[in-house]
């Protein structure tokens, strides 16, 4: 089946095609601009490709209640162009295919699912490190939206004794994403992460705070494994300081070897950065199995 893909970010649309397989045959990105500007070139793109269903995996907060008279809607993002924006609606009735829609860090979760390294289990949470950070969650192979969906990047943290930071997030200062997320560990020390490499004390603190979450994700979803991606995630050095936190602040309290070797549980994202892209996939897939 042709499904087309749609990663909607907020600086940039990822449109592709490909098939229920995961392979992704093409795909051009554009750049994220208001409405009026940016959708005439997604449609156009995905009009031309023949396609019998698509997935969108958004940058949110979005309304994922069927129920509802704005599902498919944008909401309360801040950025302002998209508020109350019906993104799903455009897109239905522009191509004339089932749509699929989920947030963008629930599309990775189910590509990692689906086509990745979360393929042998029921359970499990994406967490994604980047311009913010943002978690998927997927449990007894359904991805959890409850009253809306999980905003777990935001989670409120107990803050480091050695870091004066005041933190980055506009509503809660020390949430996750605020002390943790790429723009955070910028204003932080000065420079970009990538230039942060070579600084232990950068990666030790950036570790740290990941771990705090992941303790507390493991005591409330009881994941069978934990993906980590986003452009954060990619200094490697990350994971075994992680995986070593964890252990320090779970502190004997849940025996660990539940959870089997930390090595395998605490993973970074498996599909070349491609866990997007084929979660939107999958979603489209989805979406055209419902009708
Ligand atoms: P987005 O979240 O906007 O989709 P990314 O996941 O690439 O995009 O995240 C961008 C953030 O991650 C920026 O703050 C950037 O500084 C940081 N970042 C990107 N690559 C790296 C890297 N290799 N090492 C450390 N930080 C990085
Ligand atoms: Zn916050």
């Amino acid at each position: 089946m042709r499904i087309g893909a749609l990663e909607a970010g907020g600086t940039k649309m990822v449109c592709a095609v490909g098939d229920e397989s995961g392979e992704i045959f093409e795909r051009i990105s554009i750049p994220t601009e208001s409405p009026e500007i940016t959708m005439p070139k997604i449609k156009d793109y995905f009009k031309k490709k023949n396609i019998e269903a698509l997935g969108i995996g958004c940058f949110g907060p979005i309304n994922l209640n069927k129920k509802s008279e704005t599902y498919g809607y944008i909401t309360s993002t801040p950025k302002l162009a998209w508020r109350n924006y019906n993104i799903v609606g455009a897109l239905k009735e522009a191509l004339g295919v089932p749509v699929g829609f989920d947030t963008d860090v629930n599309g990775s979760m189910l590509g990692e699912a689906i086509y990745g390294c979360a393929k042998d289990v029921d359970n499990a949470i994406y967490i994604t490190v980047g311009t913010g950070v943002g978690l998927g969650v997927y449990i007894n192979k359904q991805l959890l939206h409850g009253a809306m969906h999980p905003e777990a990047g935001h989670i409120l943290m107990a803050r480091h004794a050695s870091d004066a930071y005041a933190g980055k997030c506009p509503y809660h200062k020390t949430c996750l994403e605020g002390l943790a997320a790429g723009p955070a560990i910028e204003e932080r020390w000065g420079k970009k992460g990538v230039e942060l490499q070579d600084r232990d004390e950068v990666w030790k603190l950036e570790a740290h705070y990941i771990a705090q979450a992941i303790v507390n994700y493991i005591y409330v979803y009881s994941p069978q494994k934990i993906i980590l991606g986003g452009g954060v995630m990619h200094q490697e050095q990350l994971f075994p300081m992680i995986r070593k936190e964890v252990e320090k602040l779970n502190n004997g309290y849940i025996s660990l070897d539940v959870l089997g070797n930390l090595d395998k549980y605490i993973v970074p994202a498996s599909l070349n950065d491609n866990q997007g892209i084929m979660g939107a996939i999958a979603l489209g897939y989805q979406a055209a199995n419902e009708k």
